[in-house]
């Protein structure tokens, strides 16, 4: 058996592609998207500086024993003698020495998680032949000083700490302020400092072997991959452990050689707003670091037009191949070393929800994606930030009035945030997890290392780097609102406060920071909702999301009667206002009108109370009389606000008790009314009625009392026990569509009946309530369509669906009631108690009353849909338990033949996007 391949040469390109069957995101699993994507910017014939990869395999097979696996080493040797063919140098060697930088690089990008080292090769043997060659003593030292201190943190593990007090200490001692200022001699005597460090942390010198230096490199990405920051980041992101990360070993380029010499990094688009205008930053004389860690600060890429004409408009060519070639906006690192451009990365760029919006959007307008690829390219959760609240320009104008504006910087990560102010990532962590806190780090810039207290942030402010520094980046990439560069503000860690000028901001108190235009708040400033009607971007991009979803025959109908189109987006709304918005906002029915919400309004409450302690059915009837007109014109509202849709009004669910005050607020008031009463009696005044008033409501409320009422006398059940509530509120359905659709509207009322366990409950109350529509429209000689159906949300009724689709209409999936029951978990207790630990500990996946649970309560749901529409095909199937806003739960709706999912009128956008995207993986090939 020939040997296994662990290392593959950039051009041997075509070599990854054959053992990956031409699946390009299978050579991206095999050498990592930085190693993948060098290798193929080669083959187009972009400069990139010759190298390999070894392999994301090598990596997983290094993890167990901590060992290379056999034949490792000596298949990067040989790449390696590659390598100095192409360049004609040689590693290690004493003439023209070959240096190497080692690079980590997942499938998927994990910008700063996982570890670097440049300058690999450096030794004092070839230092010195490096400064004959280039005649730059600065530049080898620089490199030097760099190899060693990158080395000792990355592979000896010593801390950063213990060579920035020398290098800082140096620069303070002799008052230099830039990097660049520091000269030959500094830099040298920083290199002999810097080994010293090494020898008293560690008690052994710095490796001299770049043989040794290369694999020990290798070894320390290797095991970065385990590393606290790289787990915690692939946490964060759901990216799977067992991917591994690749190495690539790539000839050093030097952007430190000198004035004509530079690096910097670059976005093909902005990725903030999705302008299509190229966004980046360079240095002059620096390496990649001292851009990406922001610590210099750097100038914006166009400038180059003016220091390096010739090698911009290279540039500028490159990188538009690069888009094109990738068809996506491009994040690229770029080295010029003596006026000679080299590529070392691209990838496709992080985003914000806006950009990413725009960028889809304008790329299918300038024909180089199509409709599906951009509706791809967007996620639920992006469209959920665009719809997340800003801050108003009025209040922040007050603000300003009263003298709260702190500073601002570049507007890094839009949006707008509201936080207690911590300077470090773990306090910021703590506070949120431990105390619940709105939090906003601050911090002069970020690392890798804060990366967990930037998860556990509102919004994120440094006073230091720029729009491509770590804070940026992460920032946009989690939708964190985020503002760096605010170079004004003066931050204390010591004393634990930030200063501009005279105002102190003291760790604790409260700033607004707005990412969207860079600007920072003392004090709260009051946030609104951003309004859909100006995203057109947004708009188009959702247009066609449900033009996706409406092709017929992009879903395979399981039997007859399933959808052949994708799922609709309805909306779970109880007033006509929010009917409004839904409407807007793009949903095409209303799946859920809760009825009783009505009932808790000021001025019906006391009819309803009389209606319920009501002694006999006259007396009911009297006080539900009482309630109809008002309830009658509820639905008017919401059938004039769906004019042609559908409208599911669900009748009378909750047990009648949430409707009365609570027992132990009426035994308190008995008391004090007793002691009122005493006092008036001993002064001569007359006992008065109230004590006997609330004694006889206390006794009502102690006859409705149960132990378990969610189980209880509620739903379907107390429309049995007590009809004339359930009547009512059918003939005020009716009477409504009836007004209406003489005035001309389309009413398309569907009455859902809650609760249902058995089919023998339905056939007791429906037959009654289609009775008194059938009246009502003859009564007002109209007729309209109508439906009558059930919810779904007892064990009993998914499993008995073919007997209760005999009578039921429609179904909708109660799933906040059917995941209760199907657990046994108490919907109003359970995440209190345990089941987050549940969801911590991976006892649970998911939180399953907000991801539908598939196996367990998504299998009664698709037993249900099945058995439901084997008796009738027609039948109509929607969901509106919370979950109906939920991408995954949307996603397996999708899969079991739902017609619409049904949430909040703010989710409506999240879950159309989400729709299309169920849509389209499932679509026939
Ligand atoms: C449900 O149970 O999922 C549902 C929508 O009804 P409610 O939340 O009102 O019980
Ligand atoms: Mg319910």
């Amino acid at each position: 058996m020939s040997e296994k391949k662990w290392v593959y040469l950039f051009h041997e390109i075509e070599e990854a592609v054959a053992v990956s069957n031409g699946d390009w995101e299978l050579v991206r699993g095999l050498l990592g998207g930085k190693g993948a994507n060098l290798a193929d910017m080669e083959r187009i014939g972009v400069p990139v500086p010759s190298g390999f990869t070894v392999t994301t395999e090598a990596c997983n097979a290094y993890q167990p024993n901590k060992q290379f696996p056999d034949g490792l080493w000596d298949q990067m040797l040989n790449a390696l003698k590659d390598v100095e063919m192409t360049t004609g140098k040689k590693f290690g060697g004493n003439e023209n020495p070959l240096l190497v930088s080692c690079r980590s690089g997942a499938k998927f990008s994990m910008p700063g998680m996982m570890d670097t080292v440049l300058n690999i090769g450096l030794n004092d043997e070839t230092a010195s032949a490096m400064i004959k060659l280039t005649g730059n003593e600065r530049f080898v030292y620089d490199s030097y000083r760099r190899l060693i201190q990158m080395f000792g943190s990355v592979v000896l593990e010593i801390t950063d700490e213990a060579f920035e007090e020398v290098f800082d200490g140096y620069k303070k001692q002799k008052n230099i302020k830039a990097d660049t200022d520091l000269t030959t001699e500094d830099l040298k005597y920083l290199t002999g400092e810097f080994k010293k460090v090494v020898l008293k942390e560690k008690g052994f010198d710095f490796p001299q072997d770049p043989f040794q230096q290369l694999k020990f490199a290798t070894e320390a990405v290797f095991r970065s991959w385990m590393g606290k920051r790289a787990v915690d980041y692939r946490r964060a992101t759901d990216i799977p452990d067992d991917l591994g990360t690749a190495v690539n070993i790539v000839t050093m380029v030097f952007g430190n050689m000198g004035w004509d010499s530079g690096t910097g990094v670059a976005f093909t688009r902005n990725p903030a707003t999705g302008e299509s205008k190229l966004y980046g930053d360079y240095l002059l004389n620096a390496q990649g670091e001292d851009v990406v860690a922001g610590i210099r600060n750097t100038d914006p890429v166009q400038k180059m037009s003016e220091t390096m004409p010739e090698v911009y408009k290279q540039f500028l060519e490159i990188v538009a191949k690069l888009e094109k070639h990738y068809k996506d906006m491009q994040d690229v690192e770029f080295t010029i070393e003596r006026g000679k451009l080299w590529m070392l990365q691209t990838r496709n760029g992080k985003r914000t929800a806006r950009s990413a919006v725009r960028i889809a959007v304008e790329m299918v307008e300038e024909g180089l994606i199509d409709k599906p690829t951009a509706i791809k390219r967007v996620t639920p959760d992006q469209v959920d930030t665009l719809l997340h609240p800003q801050f108003d320009a009025k209040t922040k104008k007050k603000a300003s009035d009263e003298g709260r504006f702190f500073c601002n910087g570049v507007n890094a990560s839009p949006g707008a945030a509201v936080g207690q102010v911590y300077f470090d990532a773990d306090t910021t962590e703590r506070m949120h997890k431990e105390e619940h806190q709105d939090t906003i780090m601050v911090r002069p810039f970020t690392k890798p290392d804060d990366v967990h207290g930037m998860l556990a942030s509102k919004g994120i402010l440094t006073s230091e780097g720029g729009a491509t520094s770590h804070a940026a980046v992460v920032a946009r990439q989690f939708g964190v609102p985020c503002v760096v560069g605010a170079s004004a503000v003066k931050i204390d860690l010591d004393k634990r406060l930030m200063t501009v000028g005279e105002t102190i901001v003291r760790e604790g108190e409260w700033i607004s920071v707005d990412g969207t235009t860079g600007e920072v708040y003392i004090g709260k400033v009051d946030m609104n909702a951003p309004s859909l009607d100006e995203q057109t971007d947004l708009l188009k991009l959702l247009k066609w999301a449900d033009e996706i979803c409406a092709t017929p025959g992009i879903r395979t109908p399981e039997s007859a009667g399933y959808p052949t189109v994708g799922l609709q987006v309805w909306a779970n709304a109880d007033y006509p206002k929010d009917a409004r918005r839904a409407r807007e906002y793009g949903a095409k029915g209303i799946g859920l009108c809760r009825t009783e919400h009505m009932f808790f309004e000021p001025e019906r409450l006391p009819s309803v109370q009389r209606m319920i302690l009501a002694k006999t059915s006259e007396e009911r009837t009297e006080a539900l009389n009482e309630l109809l007109p008002s309830q009658r014109s509820d639905f008017e509202g919401l059938f004039e606000a769906m004019d042609g849709l559908p409208v599911i009004i669900r009748l009378i669910d909750p047990p009648l008790h949430e409707f009365l005050p609570s027992a132990d607020d009426l035994r308190d008031q008995i008391i004090t009314k007793r002691v009122e009463d005493m006092a008036n009696y001993l002064l001569g005044k007359g006992e008065s009625k109230d004590v006997q008033k609330l004694e006889k409501l206390l006794s009502a409320v102690e006859g409705l009392h149960e132990s378990n009422p969610m189980m209880g006398l509620r739903g379907i059940r107390l429309s049995i026990m007590m009809p004339e509530i359930v009547e009512m509120q059918v003939k005020a359905i009716m009477e409504a569509a009836a007004n209406v659709a003489l005035k001309g509207i389309h009413p398309k009322p569907e009455v859902m009946i809650p609760l249902t366990g058995h089919i023998n409950e339905l056939k007791v109350i429906q037959p009654r309530l289609i009775a008194i529509a059938k009246e009502v429209m003859d009564s007002k000689n109209i007729q309209f369509d109508y439906k009558f159906g059930t919810m779904i949300e007892i064990p009993r009724a998914a499993v008995t669906a073919g007997e209760i689709a005999g009578d039921a209409e429609f179904f909708s999936f109660g799933t906040n009631d059917l995941t209760q029951m199907t657990f046994g978990y108490s919907r109003d207790d359970a995440e209190r108690s345990f089941l987050l630990k549940y969801v911590e500990d991976g006892i649970l996946p998911k939180n399953p009353f907000q991801t539908i649970d598939r196996d367990g309560v998504g299998g009664l749901m698709k037993m249900a849909v099945e058995r439901g529409r084997a008796v009738r095909p027609e039948l109509e199937v929607g969901i509106c338990g919370e979950h109906g806003g939920d991408p995954s739960s949307i996603e397996f709706c999708h899969m079991i033949g739902n017609n619409y999912v049904s949430c909040s009128p703010f989710r409506v956008p999240v879950a159309r996007l989400a729709a299309a995207h169920a849509a389209l993986k499932f679509a026939p090939k």
